[in-house]
């Protein structure tokens, strides 16, 4: 069996630097903030090139307290694609605003900026570009309507580390972004974490103090906020491995490229990207319209592949009452259709990946 991703194989290749971050924090006793987060939160923040990283307890939470941050609650609307994980939809629900949603570029499957425009209302106050699989979405476009509406723009680089646009990395291509550590994001800890990174001193500070109760000192709260703090164990990880986070996205665009060569000619659709992205793919998918036959094959063949999303956002029962029924967003839902994630991750061998080239070819020849 291949798998879509192998996290034993990443720790196998970095154990002693895991195991004696895992033992320090013990040994310090550092479990809640402290120096572990605060000295992660400042490599991760040099990393994006930005100005703060506050960490928090998952890539979801990220969004939260961002949104949160931009004081975006009740009545008010942020716009989004319904192509992506459930949560960048939960996160803006959860404030209380509406999700708007705005369909994909076909070819990307980022948030078309030409359909952005005519979903602002007087009632937005947000834009949340999801960078999906890793590739950047179309941030100059993006940021010339938000800019020309006074919107902010909130990064979803939930599966984005590294990557760039115009040379520039995801967390510095809007005016905050919204990380997620999930173990097998292209940098995950071994539990759940996130972080918000932005240049905005306010928003950072919004964002430190919601983490952690609304407190402004030791004994005070200033307002409500969240029990949603990064740990030190999971910091600890996380500052040890970034340093390797470059070398397992180039791991990344190597197999990717090589998946590109293998494949190219048949029937099925390998990824494109914008030239000015650099993207990490967090998933390699390919399409195809016969993909419930082609995946239940390769799988039969012992490739670990999954489907990234099956179901739009719109479609999800929980957000029936949006009554946003099938053909409202029409590229996504073929997208969803015919999406297929083969196995990827930086320790993958030629002769796997051989592997799954062949049964996938033999599936799309059936
Ligand atoms: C993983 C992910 C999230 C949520 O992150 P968690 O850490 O699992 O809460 C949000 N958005 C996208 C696009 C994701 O891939």
């Amino acid at each position: 069996m291949i798998p879509l991703v192998d996290l034993k194989a990443q720790y196998d290749s970095i154990r002693p630097e895991i195991d004696g971050a895992i033992q320090r924090v013990i040994d310090n006793t550092a479990f809640i903030m402290g120096k572990e987060v605060s000295d992660f939160e400042a490599a991760f923040a040099a990393y994006c090139g930005a100005k703060h990283a506050v960490g928090v307890s998952s890539g979801t939470s990220a969004l939260f307290l961002a949104l949160l941050a931009y004081d975006i609650r009740p009545g008010d609307e942020v716009i989004t694609t319904p192509f992506t994980f459930f949560a960048t939809g939960e996160a803006i629900s959860q404030v209380g605003a509406r999700p708007i949603f705005v369909d994909i570029d076909p070819i990307t499957y980022n948030l078309d900026p030409n359909l952005l425009e005519a979903a602002i209302t007087s009632h937005t106050r947000a834009i949340m570009p999801v960078h999906l699989f890793g590739q950047p979405a179309n941030m100059d476009a993006i940021n010339e309507i938000a800019c020309r509406h006074g919107l902010p723009v909130i990064e979803d680089a939930a599966q984005a580390h590294g990557s760039t646009y115009k040379g520039k990395r995801a967390g510095t291509l809007g005016a905050s972004a919204c990380f997620s550590f999930y173990p097998s994001k292209n940098l995950g800890c071994y539990g759940d974490g996130g972080a918000v990174v932005t240049d905005d001193d306010h928003v950072a500070d919004r964002v430190r103090s919601l983490r952690d109760h609304g407190r402004i000192n030791k004994y005070e709260h200033g307002e409500l906020g969240y029990g949603h703090r990064l740990d030190g164990i999971q910091a600890a990880i996380l500052a040890a491995k970034l340093p390797h986070l470059d070398d397992w996205n180039a791991g990344r665009r190597r197999l990717a490229a090589r998946y590109g060569e293998q494949l190219a000619g048949t029937a099925a659709v390998t990824p494109q990207h914008l030239p000015e992205t650099e993207p990490v793919y967090h998933c390699y998918v390919v399409r195809t319209p016969k993909r419930d036959a082609t995946l239940k094959s390769i799988q039969a063949a012992g490739v670990g592949a999954g489907v990234h999303y099956p179901i739009p956002l719109h479609l999800q029962p929980a957000y029936r009452h949006l009554e946003l029924g099938p053909g409202s967003f029409p590229i996504s839902e073929q997208a969803a259709h015919e999406v297929i994630t083969l196995p990827l991750y930086a320790e993958m061998a030629e002769a796997q990946q051989d592997e799954v080239v062949a049964a996938l070819k033999s599936a799309l020849a059936a």
